[in-house]
C-alpha cells in the first residue's frame, strides 16, 4: 500500500505518455511550444508496462489515467492499454485528451480495454478556440467526442477552463451542451502550472463565480453534501437530474486532505502531487537493473514524503520547475 504520514493511500496513478501536444492552450504553454524531451529520455512501453504492473500488482493502485501532454500522440497507446488490461486484479483505465484524433482511436482504445474518457473542451465557437489553444481545431475535437460515446467510453466527462473575458461567457452554453449529449461536465479553476509562470490569482475564474453564473440558468444542488471523498470535483444535480455537474475548485477549494493521488512522468519521474517540487527517478534504477522489490522501496519512500497540501494558498508559494504539459494532468 501506498501511505503517506498524514494517513492518505495512493490507488490512482497518472501516466503521462507524451509530453508533446498538438494544441498550445494558453493557460498551458507559449505559442511556440517547449523543448520536448528527447526520444531517449521517455520511458519505452516495455518500462511502462512494468512500472504501472509493480504499481497494480504490488502496490495498491487500482485506477490508471493516461494523460500528457496529448496522451493520443502516443503511438503504441492501444498495445498499452492492452497489456494493462491483462493486468490481475485489473485496474480501472481512463484517459484525458484533447480529442484530436480520437474519431480514428475511440473503437480501437475501447476494444483494447479503456474503460472510460475525458475530453477537454473550452468553447463551442471556433473562433475562441483559435484564440484559447492557438490552433483551428474545433471540428476535429467535436468529432472525436461524437466517437468516444459512440464507442461506449462512458461516462463521459468534458473538462473545461474558464478564461477571463476569453471564454467565460460560455459556460452556459458548454453545460447546455454537454446536457443535450449526455456528456458531465466537468470546470476546472486554472492553476499556477503554465510554462510561461503567467497564471494570476485575480485572473482566474473561481468556482464561486462559476456556480453563481450557471445559477441564473440552471437549478444546482449538490449531489451529496458533505461527501466529497477524494474526488476532486464537487458535483451537483442539475435541474433535478439525472445530469450532473462537476466543479474543480483546486485552488479555492482544495481537496489535498483526501488526495489518492500519485503521478509518473513520461521520463519515469514518480511525483506525490501536481505541485511536488521534487520527483523520484524510477528510470536510472529501472535501466540499471533494479528489482521490483528496489523499485516498489522507492516508490512507497516517495509517497511517505508527501506533503498536506499543493501549497498554491501560501504566502511563498513556488510554481513547480516543470509545467503541466510535462507532469501530466
Ligand atoms: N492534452 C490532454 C488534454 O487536453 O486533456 C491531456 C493533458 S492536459 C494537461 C489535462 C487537463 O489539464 C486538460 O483538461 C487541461 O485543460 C487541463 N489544464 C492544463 N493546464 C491547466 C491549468 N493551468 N489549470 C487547470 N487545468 C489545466
Amino acid at each position: 500500500m501506498l501511505t503517506d504520514s498524514y494517513g492518505r493511500t495512493a490507488t490512482d496513478l497518472r501516466v503521462s505518455l507524451t509530453d508533446r501536444c498538438n494544441l498550445r492552450c494558453t493557460y498551458c504553454m507559449p505559442p511556440e511550444g517547449l523543448d520536448w524531451l528527447p526520444k531517449p529520455e521517455l520511458l519505452t512501453d516495455d518500462e511502462l508496462v512494468r512500472l504501472i504492473s509493480l504499481a497494480v500488482t504490488r502496490l495498491g493502485i487500482t485506477e490508471v489515467r493516461f494523460t500528457g501532454g496529448e496522451p493520443l500522440l502516443r503511438r503504441g497507446l492501444p498495445g498499452i492499454i492492452e497489456r494493462v488490461a491483462a493486468l490481475e486484479p485489473r485496474p480501472e483505465m481512463s484517459l484525458t485528451t484533447n480529442g484530436i484524433g480520437l474519431d480514428r482511436l475511440a473503437a480501437p482504445l475501447q476494444a483494447a480495454g479503456l474503460d472510460r474518457i475525458n475530453v477537454s473542451l473550452d468553447t463551442l465557437t471556433a473562433e475562441v478556440f483559435v484564440q484559447l489553444s492557438r490552433r483551428d481545431r474545433l471540428d476535429d475535437v467535436l468529432k472525436g467526442l461524437t466517437a468516444a460515446a459512440e464507442a461506449g467510453l462512458i461516462p463521459l466527462k468534458v473538462n473545461t477552463v474558464l478564461m477571463r473575458g476569453v471564454n467565460d461567457h460560455e459556460a452556459a452554453a458548454l453545460l447546455r451542451f454537454c446536457l443535450a449529449n449526455g456528456y458531465q461536465q466537468r470546470f476546472i479553476e486554472q492553476m499556477p502550472l503554465d510554462a510561461q509562470h503567467g497564471w494570476r490569482r485575480e485572473q482566474m475564474v473561481t468556482a464561486d463565480e462559476i456556480l453563481a453564473a450557471l445559477s441564473t440558468e440552471f437549478r444546482l444542488e449538490p449531489t451529496d453534501p458533505g461527501e466529497r471523498g477524494s474526488a476532486p470535483a464537487e458535483t451537483f444535480l442539475v435541474d433535478g437530474g439525472p445530469q450532473t455537474i462537476g466543479i474543480i475548485g483546486s485552488v479555492t477549494r482544495p481537496f489535498c486532505g483526501a488526495c489518492d493521488r500519485v503521478r509518473l512522468t513520461a521520463d519515469g519521474q514518480l511525483r506525490n502531487c501536481l505541485f511536488a517540487r521534487e520527483e523520484s527517478d524510477l528510470r536510472t534504477p529501472l535501466r540499471a537493473g533494479a528489482s521490483d522489490d528496489e523499485l516498489a522501496q522507492r516508490w512507497e519512500r516517495c509517497i511517505q514524503a508527501k506533503l498536506p497540501g499543493h501549497g498554491i494558498n501560501d504566502p511563498g508559494f513556488l510554481q513547480p520547475a516543470r509545467p503541466m504539459s510535462a507532469i501530466g494532468g
